[in-house]
């Protein structure tokens, strides 16, 4: 596994050729065939000398996640388990939508270790990083399930994306890249629970990509109540370096705030909510929160939702519901936690 030929971003497959005495044009040619034609194997490369193509068959192992599992849900949204080489499984959702975009919502780990309580993911712990290439291999899994091209990824499956900060950034150079999936930079969403240097890390990315952070409480006991891994990021530090990433990028953050009855649905909740957003570039996604087994932790009533909606926005802070899809098979925002571990 730790061979495996999807263990490269564009860059470090360039350079490791080089070091093998090999131009590094040829790193292009191979993407190209791993995501684009995503052939099976080196031999299939027809472009490359042949004494190349043994030499890297030897080297690197050809890796590809096979389904394991896949459910439809009602409302046409797919959930896949793929399993990847050395038996790990991962969950990877397919969305498709009325006017005709197909979104992938992805994973970059394997299980997760920042343990957020409300969160299915968060419950199993972490597994291990995903590759830049099995980061990249599930969009191509859903894309060829639907025989769709794929118009917008979303890296809001299991995981956390900033955990894995250098095979994330490797895997959407390849899925931005003119030359291979080419899904434009805006169209990538990264959300992150709040990891600070990375947000830092990620403002000075030359690329456009998309950035949601899940807040889910303004108030910082709250917070560190439902999310303990970021206590030690505190609210006021998060809210600087969102600042200096609107300052930077000139683009605005998108903030997740999943609604749970008794814990961040209050008057109190709400105004710090405020607070936090006046004066940010940014755009609230309320979230239906999405049951989980085992879990105290319940969804708001419509009426609550919508009064936090009203609130926001007669704060002028620009507030959405975020519509969760695929709940019926456990594919929803927050729910992927590989239901064949679980039995
Ligand atoms: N680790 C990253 C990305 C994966 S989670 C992050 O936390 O941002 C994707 C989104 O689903 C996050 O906003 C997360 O907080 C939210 N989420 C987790 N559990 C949920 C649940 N039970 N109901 C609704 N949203 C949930
Ligand atoms: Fe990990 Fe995100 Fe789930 Fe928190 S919400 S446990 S960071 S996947």
């Amino acid at each position: 596994m730790e061979n495996s030929i999807k263990q490269f971003s564009l860059p470090d497959l360039g350079q490791t050729l080089e070091h093998r005495g090999i131009p590094k044009f040829r790193a292009m040619q191979i993407a190209s065939w791993l995501y684009v034609k995503r052939v099976r194997s080196f031999d299939e490369m027809t472009n490359l000398p042949s004494a190349l193509r043994s030499q890297l068959a030897l080297a690197y192992p050809f890796t590809f996640p096979t389904i394991a599992d896949r459910q439809v849900s009602h409302d046409g949204t797919r959930k896949y388990l793929l399993e990847l080489m050395d038996g790990t499984l991962v969950e990877t959702v397919g969305i498709p939508s009325d006017d005709g975009r197909l979104t992938v919502c992805c994973s970059s780990q394997a299980g997760c270790a920042m343990g957020c309580l409300f969160c299915a993911t968060g419950k199993q712990g972490l597994r291990r990083n995903l590759l830049p290439g099995e980061i990249v291999d599930q969009i191509n899994v859903v894309g060829e399930d639907f025989g769709q091209r794929i118009s917008n990824v979303v890296v809001m499956g299991q995981g956390e994306p900033f955990a894995n900060y250098r095979n994330l950034m490797g895997a959407l150079r390849i899925l931005n890249h003119g030359k291979l999936l080419d899904i434009g930079a805006r169209r990538i969403t990264v959300s992150t629970c709040g990891i600070i240097p990375k947000i830092e890390s990620f403002t000075l990315e030359p690329e456009q990509f998309t950035l949601a952070v899940s807040l889910h409480s303004a108030h910082q006991n709250t917070r560190d109540l439902i999310m303990p891994e970021l206590a030690r990021f505190p609210l006021s530090d998060l809210r600087d370096a969102l600042k200096s990433y609107s300052k930077e990028t000139g683009r605005r953050v998108s903030l997740e705030y999943a609604l749970i009855e008794g814990t961040n649905d209050d008057d109190q909740e709400l105004h710090r909510l405020v607070r936090f957003c006046k004066g940010l570039l940014c755009h609230v996604n309320l979230i239906m929160l999405n049951p989980i087994s085992d879990s105290p932790f319940r969804p708001v009533s419509r009426k609550t939702l919508e009064r936090w909606t009203g609130e926001l926005e007669r704060n002028r802070i620009n507030a959405t519901v975020r519509q969760s899809r695929g709940a019926d098979i456990d594919g929803a925002c927050g729910q992927l936690a590989n239901s064949v571990l679980k039995a």
